[in-house]
């Protein structure tokens, strides 16, 4: 809003390279008023002169809101890094007087009861603009300072109609440390002299890049599994909203030219309905008018898609908007060669800027049938919700609450309507309590949400996948669940929010020891703060029951107990400091009274081994997969605040090794680790070291000889007699990849790598074509592939049989270590909640087997 008027010095840079003037970008033949400050006066260089750092965007669109009364800025909230995320609500001062007015209605479209009663005609659509949310994308958010300053500036009868018509949610950064760490990397590689060179650092970022946020994940992949911050911060505002279109402005390789939707036509989620892709089409006429009208190429319906709804062009498309996905040929750096000639930074911000003006214009013509889309879209979920078979689900773990807690707050996160369940629930052999069960009724305006949050698919019209296939999140979470078909009297009172998590209670300080179960999704959390207090521990490896308080409690393999007499700490001072670590983790912690238990070993039988406060370093740098570090760090140290220490490749020679008792080996190719780090690993293994690998650093160990592992390959026999025409060679290698399906897997419950499971069946995600087979001891294959694994996905037939069977993980011993290969990726996406626990038994317990 206009508070004052802002004077500038003009500031003229010294790096004019490649320098445009706004004139190269804006609409021609439009006044723009004087009082907004042009983006060189409050960043300090020309658009697309330097790329924009977030300090400096955030600095602009502070400016503008300052300087305009057409723009409000909403805050977001803050990165991991402490950036701010903001809006811009953006339309003309009538509708920013009415501005609640108009979002209160504008929200009666979404509710089926009673939008038959508005009349669209007087209703602006509201449109959210997106832009780079893989951060090293950033032509997108270099056009979002010329898209502020047009929409704030631009004076005459178009503009005027087009604020009075819709409100713009402008989001100039949807991944800002991401966008700073890459603009950082741009600008420092800058020369004076023009180097266009592919070779030349400018254009080759350093591990991990700046495509992925602090944790190093792929933002858009988070719109539903929502386990991020920005996301966070970013659905609350699109509830708040619910906009008719959103737009995702990226960026592809170089030689590319600029992509719009649709996308492939038989790759849309079947959950999307039709007239979501008649509308995208419509809307696609307008981008094409206006790239026409500055000679700027550009490609549809080819290569991407609109499947997985993670992704922000697909996730606005179950819930009555149109997303929109915008690729432009990346410069990377600030004018690059490439096979179509010398591709500038400001040509490829020039594309975005005008397909966000092609975006309005087509929001301004088509609101009507825009806002009778999502009107409609709502009316057809209620008929949709009534006619489908299940009528609730059902589900929750009396085990493991934090983790059903995480499972709801991600609902709520998509304005799910979440209950208590009325009264306890007998359903497939087991009993849903009402204590600690919920039920999510399928008739509610967000069905489709639900519909995808727990459908298993098996059926595709396509074959070819942008992404995973497969998310059904009740089996990601390792959450029981069951389906209601019939109506049924099981909703209690609707969750709003969660509440605080219970304290634990009191402890009495004269126990002979403490114990707590492992099943709870934090147990290892717990363990971790006792540890690091210097409070001894050891882990039950038989099962024992005891009573406690009056009550015989049975404890499983893997509880955790505290014998009081071995601590350093006594009495008041041990009971409190158990007391204050439990907080906050859901898991319960027992006074043992007496060392003698009711069945099962005593408290001080040797069956109770010490647990090593672990040192735990892993591999990250070149050579590894930066999104797999990313899922291991962030879980390790958000879910569970163990510290991890990332060590590059190719350091690894140089360090020495004896401080750690674990070795993380994520997914990657490890071709740059020495012949001396090799024979530095394999001689700490031998000393008594745990090595975790996943995915491909599996087949790593296994091809450099660390493990005995074999692969089995795909059984498929090539019939020699069929020649297919050459234009499917791609399409039929893609065929055969593995984007991701779910599988089941059997857990032995008495294995360390099992401990903290409830049920032997888990559900386990699959990403790659490694097929491991059981190693050859009788207890080395803990975790095996069932006879008929695929829960849900797609899986291609030359696949079907390898999988039945083969080990999910396998472990080698080695002199006095261990190297426990995991063929498949247990930390996916921090969202596979259902195998973390898996993780950390190999972390904790890896050194109990041999
Ligand atoms: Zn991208």
């Amino acid at each position: 809003m206009r508070r004052l008027v802002l004077l500038f010095i003009f500031l003229k840079g010294s790096f004019s390279l490649f320098a445009q003037s706004l004139d190269y970008y804006l609409p021609k033949n439009v006044n723009y008023n004087k009082s907004i400050p042009v983006p060189a006066t409050v960043i300090g260089h020309e658009v697309g002169e330097w790329h924009v750092t977030h300090d400096r965007l955030v600095s602009y669109m502070k400016a503008i809101d300052e300087a305009s009364d057409r723009v409000k800025l909403q805050p977001l909230g803050f990165t991991n890094e402490r950036r701010q995320q903001l809006a811009l609500i953006i339309t003309s001062v009538s509708n920013h007087q009415r501005l609640e007015n108009i979002r209160q209605q504008h929200l009666q479209l979404t509710e089926a009861a009673r939008s038959g009663s508005l009349n669209v005609d007087e209703m602006p659509a509201v449109v959210w603009m997106g832009y780079s949310i893989h951060g090293n994308e950033s032509s997108g958010a270099n056009a979002s300072l010329l898209a502020a300053y047009y929409l704030a500036a631009a004076e005459g009868s178009e503009i005027d109609q087009l604020l009075e018509k819709t409100v713009i949610i402008l989001d100039p950064s949807f991944n800002p440390d991401g966008l700073n760490r890459f603009a950082t990397w741009a600008n420092m590689h800058k020369s004076q002299t023009q180097v266009s060179d592919p070779n030349s650092r400018e254009f080759n970022e350093v591990w991990p890049g700046g495509r992925f946020n602090h944790y190093w994940f792929d933002l858009n992949r988070d719109w539903l599994p929502a386990q991020h911050k920005e996301s966070q911060n970013r659905l609350a505002l699109f509830h708040l909203w619910k906009p008719n279109i959103l737009t995702d402005h990226h960026e592809m390789g170089s030689s590319a030219s600029f992509f719009f939707q649709p996308g492939v036509p038989s790759r849309v989620n079947p959950n999307t309905p039709a007239r979501n892709q008649e509308l995208t089409g419509a809307i696609g006429k307008y981008h094409s008018k206006f790239l026409d009208s500055i000679g700027s190429m550009y490609f549809t319906k080819e290569g991407y898609d609109d499947f997985y709804y993670g992704k922000g062009s697909t996730y606005p498309d179950i819930n009555g908007a149109i997303g929109i996905l915008f690729e432009q040929a990346s410069s990377r750096g600030h004018a690059q060669e490439t096979e179509n000639g010398l591709l500038t930074f400001p040509f490829t911000i020039r594309n975005q800027f005008t397909t966000t003006l092609s975006t309005l214009a087509a929001a301004r013509g088509l609101r009507k049938e825009l806002l009778n889309f999502q009107r409609d879209f709502y009316r057809d979920v209620q008929k949709e919700a009534a006619a489908f078979p299940v009528k609730a689900y059902v589900f929750g773990d009396e085990n493991d609450k934090a983790k059903t807690d995480i499972f709801i707050q991600m609902l709520l996160r998509h304005e799910v309507e979440v209950y208590q369940l009325k009264q306890d629930h007998f359903a497939d052999g087991r009993t849903y309590r009402s204590s600690s069960s919920y039920v999510i009724p399928t008739n509610q305006k967000q069905f489709k949400i639900i519909k995808t949050v727990f459908e298993r698919t098996f059926d595709y019209k396509d074959s070819l996948f942008y992404d995973v296939t497969a998310w059904t999140m009740p089996l990601a979470f390792g959450l029981p669940y069951t389906e209601v078909k019939t109506s049924n009297t099981l909703i209690g009172s609707r969750i709003e929010k969660l509440t605080e998590l219970p304290q634990q209670a009191s402890l009495p300080s004269n126990a002979y020891a403490y114990a707590f179960r492992w099943n709870e999704f934090y147990s290892p959390k717990l363990l971790y703060r006792l540890q690091s207090k210097g409070v001894a521990v050891k882990v039950a490896t038989k099962p024992f029951k005891m009573n406690v308080n009056g009550k015989e409690e049975s404890f499983g393999f893997g509880t955790i107990i505290v014998q009081a007499a071995k601590q350093k700490m006594q009495g008041e001072n041990l009971a409190r400091l158990i007391e204050d670590a439990a907080k906050g983790t859901d898991v319960e912690v027992y006074p043992l009274l007496s060392g003698l238990s009711s069945g099962g070993i005593d408290i001080g039988s040797a069956s109770f081994v010490n647990v090593r406060p672990p040192r735990v370093m892993m591999f990250g740098g070149v050579g590894t997969s930066a999104t797999d570090v990313g899922e291991i760090w962030h879980m390790l140290d958000t879910r569970y605040n163990v510290p991890v220490s990332i060590v590059d490749v190719d350091r690894f020679g140089a360090i020495n090794v004896v401080r750690y008792t674990v070795i993380i080996m994520p997914s990657g190719t490890y071709n740059n680790l020495s012949k001396a780090g090799q024979d530095k690993l394999r001689d700490w293994i031998s000393g008594g070291g745990t090595v975790i690998a996943t995915e491909d650093a599996v087949k790593w160990l296994s091809v450099n000889g660390f493990t005995k592992t074999i692969f089995k390959s795909s059984d498929e026999k090539r019939d020699s007699s069929i020649q297919l025409p050459y234009y499917l060679r791609s399409d039929e290698t893609r065929a055969k990849d593995m984007a991701g399906s779910i599988f089941e897997a059997k857990v032995d419950l008495t294995h360390p790598l099992g401990y903290g499971y409830n049920n032997s069946s888990v559900s386990v995600f699959k990403s790659n074509t490694l097929f491991m087979d059981k190693n050859k001891g009788p207890y080395d294959s803990p975790v095996i592939y069932t006879d008929n694994p695929l829960q849900s996905g797609y899986l291609y037939r030359g696949y079907k049989t390898v999988v039945k069977n083969s080990a999910a993980v396998n472990v080698d011993i080695i002199g006095r270590g261990r190297v426990i290969s995991m063929v498949d990726n247990l930390t996916f996406r921090a969202f596979w909640l259902g195998t973390n626990k898996m993780f950390m038994n190999a972390i904790y317990f890896g050194n109990l087997i041999n």
